[in-house]
């Protein structure tokens, strides 16, 4: 299915032709309580995506009704992750927060109209006496309250004369209600805690369904796009709309959440990921939150392409590869990202043939996927170094790299042959001495012989020392923690490899993080933030292996 398809795009569509509204509105409801991930990234481009395509606006909606549990910090990063990804809500920054005097009135709205209660029962007792999905629940005794009564007891409660607990507001239902969310819901709570935005001001608070539906009413938000899991919430959201004088009717649209294979993304999840120290922060490379994408290298075009292709339905949610992000991720820097030489694991070089204290440059190919990203100099000589794992002493006949006798091209430089290993006391290999051919300046030689392999390489007397961090998954299964055992016994102990001493060639030394270049035959990498021209840091964003690619292929070929 492409995007354009699906069934919300039908309903706005629908809703315009319709002249039920003449642009729509949307909104994007985060709460402050952490980091954003990679689903919140489709809910993002599915709430901006949608007015960009039919005209309208999207929202920024702090949904900050839980003070106990949010945070200055998780609020501008929140801002800072969803313009990064490309998007832009202009003037329409909007906390629910902003909206609590007028969801007072109409907490005060609905008792007059008796529609609403306060409740003396203390939180137990209210959930024991909701019932269950096969029973109804009970009546509160306080539900035939005078209205008078109830007034005066919420205005108190706002005064803060009652501790946490004490009472509630709870909206006047159905407590036989098949449907649980619609017998009595709480509409508010004590709570004597600061508020980030709005201080002391207040010790009650609307629940996250009295604000949310109100908000977007007062907002103007015509398609108010959640996910499944608030299907259920939909009937009260649309009885508090229809029992208050609100400005006009907000609908309710649920798609299916994002699941991400080999991840967590429940904001409990990562948070405890943070908290135990088990990652080192949020903005970790391995975490599934933006930041942590972002760090690693990760283009925000790439998200887009990814949450562009997953179906916004309303079957129940579905685990998503992560293959297919990295995959995303692959299409984007091939065609944007410059190619450079990094060794990660360097092996000496040296050209016997190559006279000594000279020098000379040969030319590169920036990006053969893009003409005119033109090229660059590189710097040879007698001293380079080779990736560790392009020698083999005794090679397999189909090893096409360097062995003892056998030739291998330097790419974009000379044809090189291995003459001699040197090894140091306990075996290991630790310098090959080589000898070039002059006549293959290039790499191409002239006779016309076949060499197959072409290896990267760097020169030993420019190239820079580097960091350079490895990746693989956080969690060693798709679906970490279901099958009975602990979520962190799945914990992937290999999810990050530190290689020091590796050599890139020196223009990288300079890169800035989000400048993410593709190392030659090892992957795309971009500096990390930490990263100096002294000490240089790089991190893997993705190898170049891409098992989606392959996967999809098969299938196709299997039919
Ligand atoms: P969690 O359940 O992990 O705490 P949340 O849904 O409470 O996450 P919010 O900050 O409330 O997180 O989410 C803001 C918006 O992003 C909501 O509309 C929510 O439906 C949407 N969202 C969150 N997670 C996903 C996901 N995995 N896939 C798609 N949308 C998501
Ligand atoms: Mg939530």
């Amino acid at each position: 299915m492409s995007a354009g398809d699906d069934f919300i795009r039908a309903v706005v569509r629908a809703d315009l032709a319709a002249g039920r509204h003449d642009e729509v509105v949307t909104r994007f409801p985060p709460e402050p309580n952490g980091y954003l991930h990679i689903g919140h990234a489709k809910s993002i481009c599915l709430n901006f995506g949608v007015p960009r395509e039919f005209g309208g606006r999207c929202h920024m909606r702090f949904d900050d009704t839980n003070p106990t549990r949010e945070e200055h910090e998780f609020i501008e990063a929140i801002q800072e992750d969803v313009r990064w990804l490309g998007f832009d809500w202009g003037e329409h920054l909007y906390f629910a927060s902003d909206h609590f005097e007028r969801l007072y009135e109409w907490g005060e709205h609905l008792i007059r109209t008796g529609d609403a209660y306060v409740d003396d029962l203390s939180a137990e007792e209210i959930r024991a006496h909701r019932g269950t999905l096969t029973e109804p629940g009970r009546e509160s005794p306080w539900r035939a309250r005078p209205a008078e009564e109830s007034l005066d007891l919420f205005r108190r409660m706002r005064a803060g004369e009652f501790p946490e607990g004490a009472r509630v507001l709870r909206a006047k239902i159905d407590m036989a209600s098949g449907n649980i969310n619609m017998r009595d819901p709480v509409l508010y709570r004590i709570l004597h805690a600061s508020h980030p935005r709005t201080g002391e001001a207040w010790c009650i608070y609307p629940t996250y369904d009295f604000a949310h539906g109100q908000s977007d009413a007062i907002e103007g938000v015509t398609h108010s796009l959640c996910t499944l899991e608030f299907e259920d919430h939909r009937p009260l959201y649309d009885w508090l709309v229809d029992h208050l004088p609100v400005p006009m009717v907000p609908k309710q649209y649920e798609f299916s959440r994002l699941n991400l294979s080999h991840t967590v993304l429940s904001k409990r999840r990562l948070t405890q990921l943070v908290q135990e120290g088990r990652v080192d922060g949020w903005d970790d490379p391995r975490m599934p939150t933006l930041c942590g994408l972002r760090r690693r290298g990760v283009p925000p075009e790439a998200i887009r392409d990814f949450v562009g292709q997953l179906a916004i339905s309303k079957t129940s949610d579905n685990l998503v590869e992560a293959a297919m992000l990295d995959h995303a991720v692959r299409e984007r820097l091939n065609r944007s990202a410059p190619r450079r030489f990094g060794v990660l694991r360097p092996l000496k070089v040296t050209l016997e043939n190559y006279p000594e204290g000279e020098d000379e440059w040969v030319d590169a190919l920036n990006n053969p996927e893009d003409p005119e990203a033109g090229t660059r100099r590189l710097r040879f000589g007698r001293t380079l170094y080779v990736e560790a794992d392009d020698f083999m002493e005794e090679p397999p006949k189909k090893f096409f790299r360097l062995a003892p006798g056998r030739e291998a091209r330097l790419r974009y430089a000379y044809l090189v042959t291995c003459q001699e290993v040197i090894k140091d006391s306990s075996g290991a290999v630790t310098e090959l001495r080589c000898t070039y051919d002059p006549a293959t300046r290039g790499g191409k030689a002239p006779d016309g012989r076949k060499v197959r392999g072409a290896l990267h390489w760097v020169s030993a007397e420019d190239s820079v020392a580097a960091e350079v961090r490895l990746y693989e998954s956080l969690f060693t299964k798709a679906l970490p923690g279901v099958d009975g055992g602990a979520l962190w016994d799945d914990l992937n102990p290999a999810s990050r490899t530190v290689l020091g001493g590796c050599r890139l060639e020196p223009g990288l030394a300079t890169a800035a993080p989000g400048e993410t270049v593709q190392f030659e035959r090892q992957g795309y990498f971009c500096p990390d933030p930490v990263s100096t021209p002294e000490a240089p840091v790089f991190n893997r964003t993705v190898g170049l292996r891409d098992s989606w690619a392959r996967a999809q292929k098969q299938a196709a070929r299997e039919g």
